[in-house]
C-alpha cells in the first residue's frame, strides 16, 4: 500500500499520523516460510502434516490447506478464523479484501505484514464460508498449538469471534471480549481480542475500536 492509501485510511478512522515503529519495518522478517534449513525441520513437518491432512471433511473440498505465513520468531501472532475462497485458492491466510484491511491494520500499527505472523483457526477452507464446525476446530487444534509453541509470542491477536472464542472457551460476545488482556495457555501469553477486518468491511464505524485494540495490544508488548 502507497502512503497515501494509509494516510486515507487513517483519516478514515479519525486517527492521527503515527511514527511508525522500528520493528518490523526494517525488512527483517525473520525465518521465512520457505526455508529449509536444519532447524527449520519442526515447521517442515509440521506444514508436511497440515498439507496431507485428511482429520476432517472439510479436506474433501480444500484447494489446498492454508498453513500460515509471515516470521516465525514473530513477537505478534495474529489468529483469525478460517481461510475464505481467495485464500483457499491462493494458500495464504489473509489475502481478500479483509485480509488486505489486515494488513493495513498492521502497518498502520508499525508492523510490515511479514513481521508478524499470520495463521487461522482451520486450516481448511470450510465450503460456503459457514462457520467451523467443533469436530473441524477439535482437529486443527493442535495444528495451532503446535504453531505457537514453534514461535513462542509475545502476543497474540485474535480476530474475530470464532478465532476469540476457540482460543478462549468463551461465547462472550467480541464487543465484551475487547478492550483488555486475556492470557492463553500455560505460558499465559497475552491476548487481545479485536473485531474481524470483514466485520470491519461491513460496520466500518467500528474501526475506531479495533484501532483502539491495537494501541492496547502495542502497550501491553511495550510494557513488556
Ligand atoms: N478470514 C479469516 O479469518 N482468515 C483468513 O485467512 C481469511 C479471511
Amino acid at each position: 500500500m502507497n502512503s497515501t492509501l494509509r494516510d486515507e485510511y487513517l483519516a478514515a478512522m479519525g486517527i492521527r499520523q503515527w511514527v511508525l515503529r522500528d520493528k518490523g519495518l526494517s525488512g527483517n522478517a525473520g525465518t521465512a516460510d520457505n526455508g529449509s534449513s536444519g532447524s527449520d525441520n519442526p515447521w517442515l513437518a509440521l506444514q508436511d502434516r497440515v498439507a496431507g491432512c485428511t482429520r476432517c471433511a472439510l479436506h474433501t473440498t480444500r484447494t489446498q490447506t492454508v498453513f500460515g505465513t509471515g516470521n516465525r520468531s514473530a513477537d505478534w501472532l495474529v489468529i483469525g478464523e478460517a481461510p475464505g475462497a481467495d485464500e483457499d485458492r491462493q494458500g495464504e491466510p489473509f489475502v481478500g479484501r479483509a485480509g488486505q484491511l489486515l494488513t493495513e491494520m498492521l502497518r498502520a500499527a508499525g508492523f510490515e505484514r511479514n513481521a508478524v505472523y499470520i495463521t487461522n483457526i482451520l486450516k481448511c477452507r470450510p465450503p460456503n464460508n459457514r462457520d467451523p464446525q467443533p469436530d473441524e476446530v477439535a482437529s486443527c487444534h493442535d495444528y495451532l498449538e503446535q504453531q505457537i509453541e514453534l514461535i513462542e509470542p509475545r502476543l497474540i491477536l485474535a480476530v474475530g469471534r470464532i478465532a476469540a472464542h476457540n482460543l478462549l472457551q468463551t461465547d462472550t460476545p467480541v464487543g465484551r471480549l475487547r478492550g483488555r488482556v486475556h492470557r492463553y495457555g500455560t505460558s499465559g501469553v497475552p491476548l487481545v481480542v479485536t473485531y474481524h477486518p470483514a466485520y470491519l468491511l461491513r460496520s466500518p464505524l467500528e474501526k475506531r475500536k479495533s484501532w483502539d485494540d491495537l494501541q492496547l495490544a502495542l502497550q501491553i508488548f511495550d510494557g513488556q
